[in-house]
C-alpha cells in the first residue's frame, strides 16, 4: 500500500519561530508519545538502511536484553552524565521515567557540517530543546493510528495497577496534544511506510 504524502503542519510552529524553507544541513527529529513505536522505527532503519547515520544518545538507564553499548545507546552512570552536562557536550537532554537521556553534540555537528542528514529519536522535551537551539531542524511527530491502539501499546497486558495505567494514559493525552508544535506528522500505521516517509523527508529539501 502506498503511504500518504506527509503534510507539513505549517511553516510556523506554536513557538512562533519561522524556519527556513529549506534545510541545507538537514537535522530531523523523530518524536511523539511514549509507546507510539519510535524505537521500532529506528530499529528498522538501522536494520534496513545501515547507511543512515543515527545519533546514539547517552543514557543512565540500564541496557535492555539485546541492546549493545554504543549501538542503541551509550550507557553511562550518573557521574558521567553530570560531566557531559557540565562540559556542554549535550545538544539537549531530558529526564524520562526516572532516567536521563541526552544527545552528544559533537557527532551531530560533525555530520551536519559534512552535509550528511542526521536523525535524532528523542522525547518531546528534547524535541523542544532542539527547536530552540536549532530552529532549522525538521520536527517529525509520530502519532498512533488511533487512541485505542496507543492505549493497547501503553498498558500492554494490563498487569499494572490501575493508578499506573491512569498515569500513563494521562501522560499520553498530554503528549498527543504537542502535535501542533511539529512540522510534520507521520501516522504509525505501518513501520515500513513510516521508515520510507521519514527517509524521504531527511533527504528532500522542502520547497516553498
Ligand atoms: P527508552 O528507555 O524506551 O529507550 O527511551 C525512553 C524515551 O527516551 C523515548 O521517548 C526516547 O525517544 C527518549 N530518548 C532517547 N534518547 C534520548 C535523548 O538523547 N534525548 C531525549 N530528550 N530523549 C531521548
Amino acid at each position: 500500500m502506498m503511504a500518504d504524502v506527509p503534510a507539513r503542519n505549517g511553516a510556523e510552529g506554536s513557538s512562533g519561530v519561522s524556519r527556513p524553507a529549506t534545510w541545507p544541513n538537514r537535522l530531523t527529529v523523530l518524536s511523539g508519545p511514549s509507546g507510539v513505536g519510535k524505537s521500532t522505527v529506528v530499529a528498522e532503519i538501522r536494520r534496513s538502511h545501515p547507511e543512515v547515520w543515527l545519533s546514539v544518545s547517552a543514557t543512565t538507564r540500564a541496557p535492555r536484553p539485546g541492546e549493545r553499548d554504543g549501538r542503541e545507546y551509550h550507557f553511562v552512570d550518573d557521574t558521567e552524565f553530570d560531566r557531559l552536562i557540565e562540559a556542554g557536550e549535550l545538544l539537549e537532554w531530558a529526564e524520562f521515567a526516572g532516567n536521563r537521556y541526552g544527545t552528544p553534540k559533537t557527532p551531530v555537528e560533525q555530520r551536519l557540517a559534512a552535509g550528511h542528514p542526521v536523525l535524532l529519536e528523542i522525547d518531546l522535551q528534547g524535541a523542544r530543546q532542539v527547536r530552540a537551539a536549532m530552529p532549522g531542524a525538521l520536527l517529525v511527530f509520530l502519532s498512533p493510528p488511533n487512541w485505542e491502539e496507543l492505549v493497547r501499546r501503553l498498558v500492554g497486558r494490563g498487569t499494572e495497577p490501575p493508578e499506573v495505567r491512569e498515569r500513563r494514559l494521562e501522560a499520553a493525552r498530554v503528549e498527543l496534544a504537542a502535535e501542533p508544535e511539529f512540522d510534520v506528522t507521520l501516522t504509525n500505521t505501518s513501520v515500513n511506510d513510516v521508515v520510507n516517509e521519514l527517509l524521504s523527508l531527511m533527504v528532500t529539501p522542502t520547497p516553498h
